[in-house]
């Protein structure tokens, strides 16, 4: 491994990731990876997980600032460290940045942060790995790149003049995103229930919009939201 790559835990010489060629790669270094990295620890194999961004838990990082869970402590646990907390509490956002960044510090996991893998090849005796500045090969290859990584607007959007606030909820942050009015939840999940839940004293009305009857999860109500919507002052 090159000595200025950035790892969030330091990677013993001569065992894994120190060699172009390994058994596995995992690419994306959220939960899943995470989860499948600490089951390969338990074998003597070479592998490596490499994460595009430069800091651990990095999709959760992206979420606005208030967010709960909609899952209590209990459910929330990766494979062998619990998850901290009060029994059938719900974590908020930067308790779960704390123990995804503090798993693989725990079990010493050889992640490369900063680490996008551009393109992924078969070859003669397994899989090419290309990054942007070097390339592996292993015998095999598990994408872990996650869900919810390209933000869907539904393109009635487009059509809505320049007076109406749009939003991604991908781009809100707290209550202050949302200038004081009328607001169009669109969406039915527990993205479109819980992101506005802080705006509602700031901005008054909240109304919603979903495609079909919403699903929620335990204590809150329910999905994704497309959007918040608002007429500009
Ligand atoms: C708003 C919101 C709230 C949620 N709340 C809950 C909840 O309360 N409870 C719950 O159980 N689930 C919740 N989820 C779902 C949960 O976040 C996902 O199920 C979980 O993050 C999926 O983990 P993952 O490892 O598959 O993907 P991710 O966590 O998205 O990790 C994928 C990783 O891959 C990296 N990556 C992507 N492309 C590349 C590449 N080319 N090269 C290298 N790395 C790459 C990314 O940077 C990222 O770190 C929520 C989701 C959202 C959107």
């Amino acid at each position: 491994m090159a000595p200025d790559r950035d790892v969030t835990s330091p990677i013993s010489s001569g065992t894994r990731g120190t060699a172009d060629r390994l058994e596995v790669i995992v690419i994306g270094g959220g939960q899943a990876g995470l989860a499948i990295g600490y089951f390969l620890a338990q074998q003597s194999g070479k592998f490596v997980i490499l994460e595009a961004a430069g800091q651990p838990a990095a999709a959760w990082r992206e979420r606005w600032d208030s967010l709960k869970l909609f899952t209590s402590v209990g459910y929330n646990g990766l494979p062998g460290l619990a998850f901290p907390g009060e029994a059938g509490s719900y974590p908020g956002r930067d308790d779960v940045v704390a123990y995804l960044s503090d798993y693989p510090r725990h079990f010493e996991l050889p992640v490369e942060l900063n680490s996008r893998v551009r393109s992924l090849s078969e070859v003669d005796d397994g899989y090419r790995v290309e990054l942007d500045d070097r390339a592996y090969t292993a015998e095999q290859v598990v994408i872990a790149t996650g869900p919810f990584q390209v933000p869907f607007v539904p393109p009635i959007a487009g059509k809505l003049g320049p007076d109406v606030v749009q939003l991604h909820s991908i781009e809100y942050r707290s209550p202050e995103n949302i200038p004081a009015g009328p607001v169009l939840v669109v969406g039915g999940g527990n993205t479109a229930f819980r992101s506005p839940r802080s705006s509602r004293a700031r901005t008054g009305s909240i109304s919603r919009l979903a495609r079909a009857r919403p699903h929620c999860h335990s204590a809150s109500s329910g999905a994704i939201s497309s959007g918040i919507w608002r007429r500009r002052a």
